[in-house]
């Protein structure tokens, strides 16, 4: 199985379903829709009006965060887990880079892992090392790291998406090379399976992917689909990602 996930960060109002009524309508008659899944994370403004609008439809929906502790807590503005799943959103990011930026750390990720886990949500946990890691050589282990200071084995890895994002690559027009991209993909599985002891939960890849680059990536093993930022605002260059990865 294949993910297409579109993450709109702070973009979209109600009148915008129409960008995702236009993938559901391509993704419906697509030869090739049985192959994939296609997600999107609107902001919390539009979960449930989309999650209800979608229930029956291809497209699923998810939150791209939420807070770190069940049901209710006194803290303004966060949204937990519990009330995510209850306006039907199925799915949640966590740990993407904007959020590790402004604060998330390791064992916060971790109760929000284990939360969103625990109220049926499925998680799609984001990784990538930045500029100055890349730099001093730094990837393996930090990616490596951020896996394991936050996943536990116990963890159910069936409902684990990870998404490698480079933070360097995210929003840029940089991407890694075929190269780096197959040895960094092996090694984040090659973690994965040791810390799942079996198979790895699917991989995806995440930075500056569009229409025109989506061809390179197809030929990495290792790459499950990718999480897509930028390209997800708009329904013909989200389409013509999936079409040309398929062609
Ligand atoms: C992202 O924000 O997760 C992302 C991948 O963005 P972009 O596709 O714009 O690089």
């Amino acid at each position: 199985m294949r993910y297409f996930i579109g993450n709109w960060k702070m973009f979209g109002v109600p009148k915008s379903i129409n960008i995702l009524n236009k993938i559901n309508s391509f993704h419906s008659k697509d030869k090739n829709r049985r192959k994939y899944r296609v997600i999107f994370t609107p902001p919390y403004t539009l979960l449930e009006t989309y999650a209800k609008y979608f229930r029956n439809k291809r497209i699923s929906i998810g939150s791209q965060n939420c807070y770190q502790k069940d049901l209710y807590s006194s803290n303004t503005a966060a949204v937990s887990p519990f009330m995510i799943r209850a306006v039907g959103a199925k799915y949640t990011l966590i740990g993407h880079s904007d959020n590790r930026s402004e604060g998330d750390t390791n064992d916060m990720l971790k109760d929000k892992v284990k939360f969103a886990l625990k109220n049926n949500l499925k998680v799609v946990f984001c990784i990538g090392e930045n500029k100055k890691d890349k730099k001093n050589n730094r990837t393996f282990s930090v990616l490596k790291n951020q896996i394991t200071k936050v996943l536990e084995k116990k963890f159910n890895r069936n409902n684990i998406i990870v998404a490698y994002e480079p933070v360097w690559s995210i929003g840029t027009g940089k991407i890694p090379t075929k190269k780096e991209l197959e040895k960094t993909t092996m090694h984040i599985k090659k973690v994965l399976k040791h810390l799942f002891k079996t198979k790895s939960p699917a991989v995806l890849y995440g930075g500056s992917v569009d229409g025109s680059n989506v061809e390179m990536f197809k030929e990495i093993r290792d790459i499950d689909g990718f999480l897509i930022g930028g390209a997800s605002k708009s329904s013909k260059k989200f389409i013509d990602i999936i079409k040309n990865y398929y062609r």
